[in-house]
């Protein structure tokens, strides 16, 4: 069994031990109110543990969690950046955690302000005329975005169905234009990661609702003819969406809107830094310019007069040619309440020098890599991650390799394998809140991991070799039914 030299909680204990006596306080009673047909027969193989062993068996296995608090964790196109702790304190806060949101509007004025206020500096940032807050993660933005556009061609009296993606898009563009209803069409890029400008020709008709753009790019570029994209999309009535999760690169630099995008998903969970990973809550704000403005979907909070005080007044909408709702109520409250904290206390300037660093950290990685030996896939200015390949590596040494032995170094490793447009990729976001420190421990792991592929290549294959659980085979592990998941009595009674 693969759980490494922890033993499972139904495998510690002794039978006949609790953890905590509750016969006394309740269940007596309880039991006579049960009827009899709701009662349970034998009881559950619960396990049968002190209260102390417990505590230990879950701190041990929390701390077999690799996190942006332990450890460098440069995993490319996830921007997993140090979250400040000022954001958690201010999402503790009773008034604000204990916000129920069928409290009645005039008692929560200032959670909706908040909300408001995020919405003004996402506009902003963005260059959008409108922000939408309810989607709930970048996926969900994308959906949401391309419904808006869905609605805003329908009201045109239009019927087009084609989405445009380059083929080095992620993975949830196209799955994506597929939930809204459209057909998603591959655009090839050139050899030096822009869009193909001729592919992108030959497709544009009067079928095409919107061609989907990272800006920058998966493959960490900036799209360099993104204004001739626009005009070439505009002129035949298609909107531009940009997927705005590679955003660090360019806050407070410069704005997807004035680069001629029409909506864009913001994530906030990378951007504006809340925990996250292992499919945690996040938000994807979408932004959009006028004429997408009245499809956003409700509530949308406006802000309506004053009060008797003479303070603003804001409130939920719900009229409109929307799309409707897409979350229960305004969507996760408490992740936007901590980007409004991360905008508020970064600053304009604040946040320009996120994406200077960023840029400036990603592109010290790109050459300081090529000089221990690896292979950069586009050898200029990159944004906010570099690409690196194995392609100088030995032959039979290979990326996964390289990956795992990143772990006994004590790094979490890059993302690999992605983009596939790129043979073997490496990608590695650094982010802004890393210290030169901290990158120069990494080109030294990576220099080391290089010079081993030579020396010691069995080092690599075998790697990870710190971790309770080594190299698992990765065919096997997508495939549920070869792996035993579930955990069984072995005993007389039930075999
Ligand atoms: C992370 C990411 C997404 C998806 O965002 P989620 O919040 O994980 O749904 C989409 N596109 C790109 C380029 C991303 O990096």
């Amino acid at each position: 069994m693969i759980h490494g030299s922890e033993k499972l909680i139904f495998e510690q204990g002794r039978a006949g031990r609790v953890g905590v006596d509750v016969e006394d306080v309740c269940l007596i009673e309880l039991d006579a109110a049960l009827p009899e047909e709701l009662r349970r027969g034998p009881l559950a193989d619960f396990p049968e543990v002190s209260e102390p062993e417990m505590v230990r068996h879950y701190t041990r296995l929390s701390q077999r969690n690799v996190g942006i608090d332990d450890t460098f964790y440069p995993l490319g196109s996830c921007t997993m950046k140090y979250n400040p702790r000022m954001n958690e304190t201010v999402a503790g806060m009773k008034g604000f955690a204990w916000l129920h949101p069928a409290m009645p509007v005039s008692e929560t004025q200032n959670a909706f302000r908040i909300l408001w206020e995020l919405e003004q500096m996402l506009k902003e940032i963005c260059g959008m005329d409108a922000f939408t807050l309810n989607p709930v993660a970048g996926a969900h933005g994308e959906l949401t975005g391309l419904k808006v556009i869905r609605a805003a061609i329908r009201a045109r009296g239009e019927k087009r169905d084609k989405v445009l993606i380059p083929t080095s898009a992620h993975g949830t563009n196209p799955a994506s234009a597929m939930l809204a209803g459209f057909t998603p069409i591959n655009i090839e890029v050139n050899p030096d990661g822009s869009v193909n400008l001729e592919a992108l020709e030959k497709v544009l008709d009067e079928n095409v609702a919107a061609m989907m753009i990272t800006n920058p790019s998966t493959l960490g570029l900036f799209e360099i003819n993104i204004k001739k994209i626009a005009d070439m999309l505009h002129a035949k009535g298609a909107f531009l969406y940009c997927d705005g999760a590679n955003l660090n690169a360019l806050v407070g630099i410069t704005r997807p809107g004035d680069m001629g995008f029409d909506v864009i998903q913001t994530n906030t969970h990378k951007t504006f830094s809340t925990p996250h990973g292992g499919g945690g809550p996040g938000a994807g704000p979408v932004g959009v310019k006028g004429e997408l403005t009245p499809f956003l979907p409700y509530p949308r909070i406006e802000k309506f007069g004053k009060d008797s005080y003479g303070n603003d007044f804001f409130i939920p909408m719900t009229e409109g040619r929307s799309i409707g709702r897409i979350h229960s109520y305004y969507g996760n409250f408490l992740v936007l309440l901590r980007a409004y904290v991360y905008l508020r206390t970064m600053g304009a300037r604040g946040l320009r020098e996120v994406a200077e660093a960023a840029v400036l950290n990603a592109n010290y990685l790109r050459v300081s890599l090529r000089d221990v030996g690896y292979r950069v896939a586009f050898d200029r200015p990159c944004m906010h991650e570099c690409l690196i390949t194995d392609e100088n590596m030995p032959k039979g040494v290979v990326t996964m390799d390289i990956a795992k032995r990143l772990i006994d170094k004590g790094f979490h490793p890059m993302t690999v394998y992605f983009p596939l447009t790129v043979h073997d990729a490496m990608l590695i976001e650094p982010t802004e809140t890393e210290t030169k420190e901290t990158l120069d421990a990494f080109i030294r792991a990576m220099g080391e991991i290089a010079e081993e592929a030579k020396a010691a290549p069995e080092l690599l294959h075998d790697a990870p070799h710190v971790t309770p659980v080594q190299r698992v085979d990765d065919v096997d592990a997508n495939r549920p039914k070869n792996l035993n998941m579930k955990w069984e009595v072995f005993c007389g009674i039930c075999s």
